[in-house]
């Protein structure tokens, strides 16, 4: 698979999918198109609570200030 599967879901990646922001495009690269998916804290964290994270936590769990 070469995208997540919550991705047309995901708010992290609706919102900052066009950003120019190299740290945002990176998470986005390495998690949500790349190996990493399977890591992301967003989606450990809808599994364990049932609700979808705050758009601004990023997919290492830590937020955008
Ligand atoms: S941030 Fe996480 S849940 Fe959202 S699309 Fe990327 S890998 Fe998937």
């Amino acid at each position: 698979m070469s995208e997540c599967v919550n991705l047309s879901a995901c708010g992290f990646f609706k919102k900052y999918c066009q950003t120019k922001d190299l740290a945002c495009k990176g998470f986005i690269s390495m998690y949500c198109k790349g190996s990493k998916m399977n890591d992301c804290k967003r989606l450990q964290y809808k599994k364990e609570t049932g609700t979808p994270p705050p758009d601004d936590m990023m997919p290492s769990g830590q937020m955008i200030k």
